[in-house]
């Protein structure tokens, strides 16, 4: 049995209970974020905490805790669950709700504590470093039907949910959204890059998609490798007919995608481009 943070305490995960009044349960009302962590470093960890700080004030929540709290639940829960795993590969949940109210009525409530919940689960070895080794993924290719906010970490996944649940039905990893002007946003759970001619782009930031953490570490270990990084709108036609296509997340770092909707990307390996692009992830990562 794992072991997991739940309002200052830290206890056996199923132990961890929450009244169903609270408005993370009825409404999607809070915030999460998940944080890498290999052999106990945290990847990004300022950028998560802030990321979190962002999102809960976006909805009106205090953040209960500074980000040198964060670590220390973070570092915690590592240390705690560390032998419950065969690897040193963990990945820490974080959740504030906006905590239960005794009535269900939209509106904010005024003087409920907000529910703080963690915990640890085992997420993928890092990315190999060369392109013979490395995991190829498919994906669907859907319209984006999720809200207006996706910016927010939002617990409201609902959207995320279906659109992923659509690519798991087709039997693929994952599912690349585009807006209704057919430019690609995200994916469900992952940011979306990808190469023509060695120029590798990666929508810019706005209401339509999360500012990931691993693409902005991407971006800046990129730029730091000499790689040629830009912000900007791609459609569904220019991704079927990249080079490359990658995706971003905290658990996947960069992976890469070579069939997207049944059509083959480039020549239907993982990239040049690709390897390029983890070696200059690792090399950063961990200063990020
Ligand atoms: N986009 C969405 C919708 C996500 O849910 C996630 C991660 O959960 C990402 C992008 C990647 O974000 P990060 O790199 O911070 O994990």
């Amino acid at each position: 049995m794992t072991i997991a943070f739940l309002n200052g305490e830290f206890m056996p995960l199923a132990e961890a209970k929450i009244s169903p009044m609270d408005r993370g349960f009825l409404f999607g009302d809070g915030i999460y974020e998940v944080v890498p962590t290999y052999d106990g470093a945290p990847v990004g960890f300022k950028g998560h905490t802030a990321r979190m700080s962002d999102g809960l004030s976006a909805i009106n929540i205090d953040n209960p805790y500074t980000p040198e709290q964060w670590r220390e639940i973070l570092d915690t829960l590592v240390s705690k669950n560390s032998t419950h795993f065969s690897t040193g590969n963990i990945g820490i949940y974080f959740h504030v709700s906006r905590g239960a109210d005794v009535k269900r009525y939209h509106a904010y409530p005024t003087g409920v504590t907000p529910t703080v919940f963690g915990f640890a689960f085992e997420i993928a070895p890092p990315q190999p470093t060369n392109k013979q080794s490395a995991k190829a993924l498919k994906v669907a290719l859907e319209e984006d039907k999720r809200w207006q906010r996706c910016h927010i970490k939002s617990t409201s996944l609902l959207g995320n949910v279906m659109h992923f649940q659509a690519g798991a039905d087709a039997g693929v990893n994952e599912t690349i959204l585009f807006n209704s002007e057919g430019m690609i946003t995200e994916a469900s759970a992952c940011n979306v890059f990808m190469v023509k001619d060695n120029v590798i782009t990666t929508p810019p930031l706005n209401h339509q998609l999360l500012p990931g953490i691993t693409r902005a570490i991407a971006i800046t270990a990129f730029k730091n490798a000499g790689l040629d990084v830009k912000e900007d709108w791609f459609s569904k036609e220019d991704l079927l007919n990249a080079d490359e296509v990658w995706l971003t997340s905290s658990s996947k770092e960069v992976a890469a995608v070579t069939e997207v909707n049944g059509k083959q990307i480039g020549e239907g390996i993982v990239g040049p481009v690709w390897e390029k692009a983890i070696r200059a992830y690792h090399a950063y990562k961990f200063d990020a």
